[in-house]
């Protein structure tokens, strides 16, 4: 038996041990600094992999594979000897015992917890909605929405052998934040250039992509300029944004937008995010409150109040910096991470220094989205200011991406697939995986509304 496992089931602890719960963004930040100190660390999760969000869309659009963005947390922090990972599901925290526990039925104690489970899908008390418009958060998510987008041409295809017509292939997206925008750039991409020579009955740059947002504007937190250049963007991409637009029913084939019908041949959900659920059990501890999300409010210190010995990091954080909330993006989550793990190591070598350790302050560096190939805006405050658009955001949105991707051998063969993609107009991950069914085509197929008069069969 390991020294580790029998200190465990003895209750001895030599060193401190740290628990950290997520291996996101934040939760991976702060196992590095702490990877560094002499602390124990348990790093639990409940997948074997760390996932950049921010490239799924890719992968949900056939241009990556998973596994390019995607990397096993164990190979992550493999260098860091006082470091065990831990695949479970976080189910409770008892916060005055100091328990964490999982759903194998373990109880880990700790000294200090880390706890960064970031955010999920909000379907606005709606999850009947989940089923007809999957949102994008996982790579199971990721696959399921190519599974769908891939699948709506090949049954477009199917029909018009069949019957000489197909039901219009009109994808909608709701939900006009950088997720929606990455997501319909992608599908009018895959669909006017990448896939156009793959058919031979279907015309698939007669497909139509709609975004419909909520609010007056898409890419809500960008300032005017860039989202009036993110229209014009997509909108030479082919794709239409319906702004002001309140979705109000979500049905396999159409969504309704007030009382009008829109049809639907594959509906995509990237309209609200929520916290992760932990954030709840948390706030079972006297004095620990959420926002309206359901973030933890913690103080400039990252704590939640009554708890200096959790730190709350990343999406699931509700940070207040000058007045306003710190985003939840990634640069702040790894921000969070890293300065949970340095004032850890304080607090467990030198009191006096963590007494003097200044608060946390989100460093912003820039936002940016990308909205389909050569088509990008940034919003760049760091290292210079500036507000970009076009070819230059999105040459920037790709060197930074490939930049932080983890992992050298996922950078690489990121780097390649896009070199594939956008110089080659080739290749891509177009692979159907799972059921045949696309809920709605069957309704929205009968009757066939559109025609095409030269079919080879
Ligand atoms: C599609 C998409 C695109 C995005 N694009 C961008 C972008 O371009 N730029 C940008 O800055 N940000 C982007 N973001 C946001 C960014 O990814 C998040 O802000 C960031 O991932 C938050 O980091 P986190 O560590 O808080 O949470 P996450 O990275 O979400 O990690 C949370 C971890 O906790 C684990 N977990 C959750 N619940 C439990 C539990 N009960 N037990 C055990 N483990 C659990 C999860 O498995 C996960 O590994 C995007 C997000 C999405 C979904």
């Amino acid at each position: 038996m390991s020294s580790a496992i029998q200190q465990r089931l003895t209750g001895e602890r030599p060193r401190a041990r740290v628990i950290i719960i997520g291996a996101g963004f934040a939760g991976l930040s702060a196992a590095q600094r702490l990877g560094k100190l002499a602390v124990d660390v348990t790093l639990l999760d409940r997948k074997n992999h760390h996932t950049f969000q921010p490239l799924l869309y890719q992968v949900a659009l056939a241009v990556l594979s998973p596994g390019d963005i995607a990397q096993p947390i164990r190979s992550i922090v493999r260098n860091n000897s006082n470091t065990e990972v831990v695949m479970d599901e976080v189910l409770g925290i008892d916060t005055v015992k100091r328990r964490v526990h999982i759903k194998s039925g373990v109880e880990m104690i700790y000294d200090y917890l880390i706890l960064a489970t970031g955010s999920t899908h909000s379907y606005f008390g709606k999850s009947e909605w989940a089923a007809i418009a999957p949102g994008l958060k996982t790579v199971e998510d990721a696959t399921e929405i190519r599974r769908r987008v891939l699948l709506a041409f090949e049954l477009a295809e199917r029909q018009m052998l069949e019957t000489g017509s197909h039901p219009p292939l009109q994808f909608v997206v709701i939900g006009g934040g950088p997720t929606g925008v990455e997501l319909a750039g992608a599908i009018s991409d895959i669909a006017r250039l990448y896939m156009t020579r793959d058919f031979r009955h279907i015309d698939t740059k007669t497909a139509k992509v709609l975004i419909l947002e909520g609010s007056p504007h898409v890419l809500a937190a960008y300032p005017p300029d860039l989202q009036k250049s993110a229209v014009r963007q997509l909108n030479k991409l082919g794709v239409t944004v319906r702004t002001s637009a309140h979705v109000t029913d979500v049905q396999p084939g159409y969504v309704m937008v007030g009382d009008e019908r829109v049809d639907s041949c594959c509906t995509l959900w990237a309209a609200g995010v929520q916290a992760s659920p932990l954030g709840k059990l948390l706030a079972q501890t006297p004095g620990v409150e959420l926002d309206k999300r359901g973030c933890v409010i913690v103080n400039q210190y990252l704590n939640p109040k009554n708890l200096p010995e959790v730190f709350v990091c990343g999406d699931l954080a509700h940070v207040e910096q000058d007045g306003k909330q710190v985003p939840g993006v990634a640069q702040p989550a790894m921000q969070m991470g890293d300065y949970a793990g340095r004032r850890i190591g304080l607090l467990v070598a030198d009191s006096d220094k963590a007494a003097r350790m200044k608060p946390f302050r989100y460093f912003d560096k820039g936002d940016m989205a990308t909205i389909g190939r050569k088509a990008a805006v940034a919003r760049v405050v760091w290292p210079f200011k500036a507000n970009l658009s076009g070819f230059i955001a999105w040459m920037m949105w790709m060197f930074v991406h490939i930049y932080f991707l983890v992992g050298f051998r996922n950078r690489l063969s990121v780097f390649r697939s896009w070199a594939f993609t956008y110089i080659q107009l080739q290749d891509g991950v177009r692979l159907i995986v799972g059921s045949q069914t696309l809920p709605g085509w069957d309704e929205l197929a009968q009757p066939a509304t559109t025609t095409q008069n030269d079919v080879q069969i």
